[in-house]
């Protein structure tokens, strides 16, 4: 009697959180919930605001966050509210932290030159969120506390402040190779859905690639964390093939409007 008491919550969890891990309605537990995620997340962007400037330009701010509300309105997961925000520094990156709110740096915004190519980005962060990458992360090392607490209290306690500050280090050092594949997949696609060209996503690698050979000291965190250019081209354009879309626009000119606001 005692027994079946115990493992009865634990089980409720389990079945109620099976939920999309990835592209082509991949499946999988996750037992941290979408309001421990957000608390979390609100952590993580505490720290990175403490950090970084975030750009003093309402105009750009506005036309990233348009960009960003249409790739999360066809997105995989709605039970978030996401915020894209541009950060001012020259660095060449991007990242998302989790329960939704996506930086990116104005020196990756001044490498490309349309509306796709920030389209590209913005989606491979959402789709690192839908996939909920980082709670994998988190689970994968505090799995049994998680449990426990969320078995016996209902609620997150004395991991999380643990788990917020695995979140930080874990978004500057990437995510690993078959999550960063599975981000451009789902970032490809929504940027088609979204009414963008994919080959956005393919330019934009093609720039990548470029900078592989020569690189520049703001392209070095990302170039060391995600998977080399050539290799996510060949996947990407495996994607683009089964969905199409490459007749759909790249939307050059408000992009290229918003670029000469960027110093
Ligand atoms: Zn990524």
């Amino acid at each position: 009697m005692k027994k079946i008491y115990l493992i009865a919550p634990i089980l409720v969890v389990l079945i109620i959180s099976c939920v999309t891990i990835g592209p082509g309605g991949k499946k999988g537990i996750i037992f941290i919930g979408t309001e421990d995620e957000i608390t979390i997340g609100k952590e993580v962007v505490k720290d990175v605001e403490s950090q970084e400037t975030v750009l003093n330009n309402t105009t750009v701010q506005n036309y990233v966050d348009n960009v960003g509300q249409k790739l999360a309105n066809v997105c995989d997961r709605k039970d978030l509210k996401y915020t894209f925000k541009v950060l001012d520094s020259d660095e060449i990156n991007a990242f998302a932290c989790p329960g939704g709110f996506i930086y990116i740096y104005k020196g990756l915004m001044k490498e490309m030159d349309n509306e796709a190519q920030l389209a590209a980005v913005l989606g491979h962060e959402v789709g690192h969120i839908v996939a909920r990458h980082s709670m994998q992360r988190l689970q994968a090392v505090y799995g049994y506390q998680i449990l426990m607490e969320v078995a016996l209290g209902g609620k997150l306690g004395k991991t999380a402040q643990a788990m917020v500050d695995a979140t930080a280090g874990m978004i500057l050092l990437g995510y690993g190779r078959e999550n960063e594949y599975d981000a451009d997949e789902m970032g490809v696609l929504y940027e088609k859905k979204a009414g963008y060209n994919p080959k956005g996503m393919i330019q934009l690698f093609g720039k990548f690639k470029q900078m592989e050979g020569n690189p520049p000291s703001t392209f070095e965190k990302l170039f060391s964390t995600h998977p080399p250019a050539q290799d996510r081209i060949g996947n990407a354009n495996i994607v683009i093939d089964r969905i199409g879309g490459t007749n759909l626009p790249y939307y050059e000119s408000e992009f290229t409007a918003i670029k000469a606001l960027l110093q």
